[in-house]
């Protein structure tokens, strides 16, 4: 019985899919493909763009300002995304679909008898992020999210970027602190005010500490309670956190709540951060059921989401606080994150982030993957069904038969792939 509910799913793009009919074939007969992932690559009616809060243009950089998260220091979080956010139509929707291309796509994976995932995008764009609490872009979602659900036959909605900037980004975790938010925090119970100056006051006690006693700790172990009371932690620092998830998971329980009513038979569910820094990004597993239909724990972006994050935040460790050296950084950070007994390196060299192709062959990516998919079991309702995401090529292939084989152990109900060259052998110049 179990085999019979694992599924297999992939991504795929709009060309291969046309251009490599037989490679989807294949992966169903040879790997068991029964589910195919695409991205929107249709068109919006009129009445759907008219609620874009784009208004139908382009934006300037200073209308895509009103519409970024705010850091409580009061500037946009970050402008470099600009120029993608430029090619939508509105947050998340590329202006340049082809509708009737797109429909043949869904037709020609339904006659090979698959079932059709979009991935629709949501909030972030890399380290930009659309501001969650304001009413024009969640009433944008809702209609963008109702047209995919009706119109094209597709068995779910797959959204991604439902979440905050990705930890790699520190200053994302900053943000939104916008009036809208402050309106939002107020509703959902929160007070903004005193959670900046508690976090302004957790950034104090950071530089208050001696960093080389710091390392100390660091190797011999601390928990919880010496977080609290290294940073003077305050209320409005956990606050902070709540807020930004129960904003998330409020607009996505709406958004699963108006697909559901339009299309009964459409399921609606997202991927979700890495579980041992979900909170960062807003990702509350334990909330999952509330939101959404199904979860597919994220854990292939060992470079951007993890250790990355590991680096960045480091380098800010180093930044804030007093003789602390590089390598007590990140076994501050290993610990704090939940990462630390691995092995991970020592160094920030050792990761050699500028070659993230072959990251899985310097770390150990079966032991870091593993653990955030145990925590995602974890945390995870346990009715709710998860299909972890995986890099099927530029990972060794002994680490993934041994993620997949754990991750069936530990109940989760399929992987969706990212690549297959580690799998199955396909010429695609043929
Ligand atoms: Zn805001």
């Amino acid at each position: 019985m179990a085999e019979q509910s694992w599924r297999t799913g992939i991504y795929l793009t709009a060309d291969v899919i046309q251009q490599h009919p037989n490679y989807v074939l294949r992966l169903r007969d040879e790997i068991g493909l029964d589910t195919v992932v695409i991205p929107f690559t249709g068109e919006l009616p009129a009445d759907v763009l008219s609620l874009s809060p784009y208004g139908g243009r382009t934006p300037t950089d200073a209308e895509l300002d009103q519409l970024v998260s705010r850091h409580f220091d009061g500037r946009p979080i970050d402008p470099r995304e600009y120029e993608q956010a430029k090619r939508f139509c509105g947050p998340a929707v590329n202006a340049d679909g082809d509708d009737a291309a797109f429909r043949a796509i869904v037709k020609q994976l339904k006659d090979a008898g698959l079932k059709v995932w979009t991935y629709g995008g949501a909030y972030t764009i890399r380290r930009l992020t659309f501001c969650p609490s304001q009413q024009g872009t969640q009433d944008w979602f809702e209609a963008v999210y109702t047209h995919w659900a009706t119109q094209y036959g597709l068995d779910a909605l797959d959204i991604t970027h439902t979440r905050y900037s990705m930890g790699s980004f520190p200053l994302g975790l900053f943000g939104c602190t916008c009036a809208s938010c402050a309106a939002a925090a107020t509703d959902l119970g929160y007070d903004m005010e005193k959670m900046v100056a508690d976090l302004q006051s957790a950034r104090q006690g950071l530089g208050e500490l001696d960093g080389a006693r710091l390392g100390d700790v660091a190797r011999l172990g601390f928990g919880f309670f010496d977080v609290v009371q290294a940073l003077g932690l305050k209320s409005g620092v956990l606050d902070w956190v709540r807020f930004r998830t129960d904003l998330i998971t409020r607009n996505l329980s709406r958004f699963r709540s108006i697909v559901h009513e339009v299309a009964t038979d459409v399921s609606f569910g997202t991927d979700t951060y890495p579980a041992s820094m979900s909170l960062t990004a807003g990702h509350d597993h334990r909330r999952w059921g509330e939101m959404a239909d199904f979860a597919s724990p994220l854990v292939s972006h060992i470079s951007a989401f993890v250790c990355n994050t590991f680096i960045e935040w480091a380098r800010f460790l180093q930044e804030e606080i007093p003789n602390l050296t590089e390598e007590d950084a990140l076994q501050v950070v290993y610990r704090f994150n939940g990462y630390d007994g691995m092995g991970l390196p020592e160094t920030i060299d050792a990761y050699g982030a500028e070659e993230a192709g072959t990251l899985a062959y310097r770390i150990p990516t079966a032991d870091l993957v593993l653990r955030d998919l145990v925590k995602a079991k974890l945390y995870l309702p346990p009715d709710m069904p998860s299909y972890p995401i995986l890099h099927g090529e530029g990972w060794p292939r002994e680490t993934i038969d041994h993620i997949v084989s754990e991750a069936r152990r530990l109940g989760h109900n399929g992987i969706i792939w990212q690549g297959t060259d580690e799998l199955m052998e396909y010429d695609f110049t043929a």
